[in-house]
């Protein structure tokens, strides 16, 4: 369960779904379902193509907008990419880095995620640093020695005074749209690893303070069990997040 210092936040992360007739349609039926839930921020991660309308949408909603990726440059010749004032200068408050799809489609590495967390952070974005291990890496009992790196090399050369909005998704690749969820003890035990980490490369007041979500297979019946764990602070959540029910029944059990 999350501290006072740590409020717990959801995540929505749209992939590559939707059209803006349909984003615009899920904001209007989302935020009435969730008008009374004040415990959790609620951030909706969507494709460069959308952002523009659902930051329209989301105005004057307890929403937050945040890509799914971003260069680390300001500008240049880097056809097909966005860069971090591109996205604030349409509203984005936060952006996902190093998610797993991205390191296993797009080549991202350990080192590209570190350069754009420095971007992020130096431009005011709220970062939102995936991690997590594959299903061979637990199988032989690999776990920590991967989210110790995947987190050390991340933080790497980063002021622990610039990094106080720094939130590290925990997203085991073998739980991320399987239907296979890590049992609440699996995930507690890599959030304490992740923020010993985070202790050891910032400082151990970040560590105290900085939000660890659980990414892979969150579903409304298993928000409650995931969220009550004292270093779980709220959920990534990829296809639950797609409908707006569905959606607003895990910010609803996240307050367990
Ligand atoms: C994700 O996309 O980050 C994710 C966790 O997906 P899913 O909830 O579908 O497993």
């Amino acid at each position: 369960m999350s501290t006072n210092e740590r409020k717990t936040l959801i995540a929505a992360n749209w992939k590559m779904y939707k059209t803006p007739d349909e984003a615009v349609a899920f904001i209007k039926a989302f935020v009435p379902l969730i008008g009374k839930h004040g415990h959790a921020e609620v951030v909706v991660c969507a494709s460069p193509t959308l952002l523009p309308t659902v930051v329209d949408a989301a105005r004057n909603t307890p929403i937050r907008v945040a890509a799914q990726n971003m260069h680390w440059l300001d500008q240049g010749a880097y056809t097909g990419e966005t860069s971090p004032l591109m996205l604030k200068a349409l509203g984005v408050t936060h952006v996902l880095i190093g998610h797993s799809e991205r390191r296993q489609y797009f080549n991202e590495t350990d080192e590209s995620v570190n350069l754009k967390l420095k971007s992020a952070l130096a431009h005011g974005l709220i970062p939102i640093v995936c991690v997590g291990e594959l299903l061979d890496e637990r199988e032989a009992n690999q776990t920590a020695e991967v989210l110790e790196r995947q987190t050390s090399i991340a933080l790497g050369g980063i002021d622990p005074e610039a990094a106080k909005s720094l939130i590290i998704a925990y997203e085991p690749v073998w739980a991320i749209g399987t239907g296979r969820t890590a049992t609440p003890e699996i995930a507690d035990d890599a959030h304490k690893i992740i923020r010993a980490q985070i202790a050891k490369s910032l400082s151990p007041a970040l560590a105290a303070s900085t939000r660890i979500l659980y990414g892979g297979s969150v579903k409304g019946e298993n928000t409650a069990s995931l969220c009550c764990l004292q270093d779980i602070d709220g959920a990534l959540v990829g296809g639950a997040s797609l409908d707006p029910a569905s959606f607003a029944s895990i910010v609803a059990n996240s307050a367990a």
